[in-house]
């Protein structure tokens, strides 16, 4: 029998540069950094998370720096000498010890799962349940760049059928220019693909309340995180306003907050991540929650390198919740792979990869070319 006990714990800083600045309400980024988070077992059993955030600290408060020093200095020692199939009572454990830091438990909480899967000789999804599709739809996230470019990006996206659908972030712009912009895109794309916006949490209500409609009437099929995360009944106002579904992002980290959304009908549709829920139980109970009241999910991205995309196609397709698409692109922004084998894009979607554990194996010259020194 497999000797299951953590006899190590270890995390690794990545800066991974990205095919084009990638550029977000309130800040861009050129490269992104991914903490790695490996574990080994006595058995000889090594598995891998990442912790990741958009870019930095501003999205949720969290930065690799910060999830570094959170696993090294208080979760490692909760965690070496368990056994990886003891997952549910380490993290049990581990809510004793660390407050919040999602993204940070959710780098380890992969990384066991990883872990143990590839001891058993299994694929992630089979933890998860079990896969019941073999692939998932992506959509393909354009930034905030000029109209021009932003309508070449797509058109050569649908041209190569990568995509069939896009998201554009907002909050950058004075709102009345950003609208005219996004609504330039939609036009431009209209009876080929959809546009969807994120607006970050960047607007007031006011705001909101004048400028969504207009998004709505020009031709936007979804709109992402408006205002603030903690007020929902802001969004819930907006929502019952607008005639295209409303996804609430920054308003959803914990099953609770899920539950919020689905009580005051704040969103149509809740964008889960691994990253933000604390890893793939957490996320199974916010997908949960969700279902039973009736509202969609999307498999949402925190621009997750090849580790974390994986760990979220193996929740995708293991979990009839997550049934409003997803956005699980990150390695494609990614301008070096990290990974012996890319996952595999194509025709609008990725496939989930079929391997023990997630599936995917790092290339190790590529991670020791892109640590940081
Ligand atoms: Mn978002």
């Amino acid at each position: 029998m497999h000797d299951l006990t953590v006899d190590s714990l270890t995390t690794t800083i990545l800066d991974i540069p990205l095919v084009r600045p990638h550029k977000f309400a309130t800040t861009s980024m050129d490269a992104q950094p991914l903490l790695l988070v490996e574990i080994r077992t006595a058995g000889g059993a090594i598995g891998y998370g990442e912790g990741v955030v958009p870019g930095g600290p501003w999205w949720g408060g969290e930065a690799v720096e910060t999830m570094q020093a959170i696993i090294e200095r208080y979760l490692a020692p909760v965690i070496l000498g368990r056994r990886v199939d003891e997952i549910t009572a380490i993290m049990l454990e581990v809510e004793r010890v660390v407050a919040g830091a999602q993204f940070a438990k959710a780098g380890v909480e992969v990384a066991l799962h990883d872990a143990w899967a590839r001891a058993l000789g299994v694929p992630v999804h089979v933890l998860l349940g079990g896969a019941y599709r073999d692939g998932v739809e992506v959509t393909w996230a354009l930034g905030s760049a000029p109209v021009e470019t932003v309508i070449a990006e797509a058109e050569e996206k649908l041209d190569r059928k990568l995509h069939h659908s896009f998201k554009l972030k907002m909050g950058a712009l004075d709102p009345a220019e950003d609208t005219d912009r996004v609504i330039a895109v939609a036009e431009a794309l209209r009876g080929r693909a959809g546009v969807r916006v994120d607006i970050n949490a960047r607007w007031d209500r006011l705001t909101a309340l004048r400028y969504l409609p207009k998004l709505a009437a020009g031709g936007i099929e979804l709109i992402e995180q408006p205002t603030p995360g903690e007020q929902l009944d802001v969004l819930a106002e907006l929502n019952a306003a607008l005639p295209i579904p409303v996804m609430a992002d920054e308003s959803v980290r914990t099953p609770h907050d899920a539950f919020t959304v689905a009580r005051l009908r704040a969103a149509d549709v809740i964008a889960v991540k691994t990253t933000k829920c604390g890893g793939l139980a957490r996320s199974r109970e916010v997908v949960a929650v969700a279902h039973a009241a009736g509202l969609a999910c999307h498999g949402a991205t925190s621009i997750e390198g090849p580790i974390g995309t994986a760990a979220s196609i193996h929740l995708a397709c293991s979990q009839p919740g997550i049934n409003f698409g997803t956005e699980l692109f990150g390695p494609l922004l990614f301008a070096e792979e990290l990974l012996a084998e890319p996952l595999r894009y194509g025709d609008g979607g990725v496939a989930l990869p079929t391997g023990p554990g997630l599936g995917v194996d790092l290339d190790p010259a590529a991670v020791a070319a892109f640590t940081r020194s």
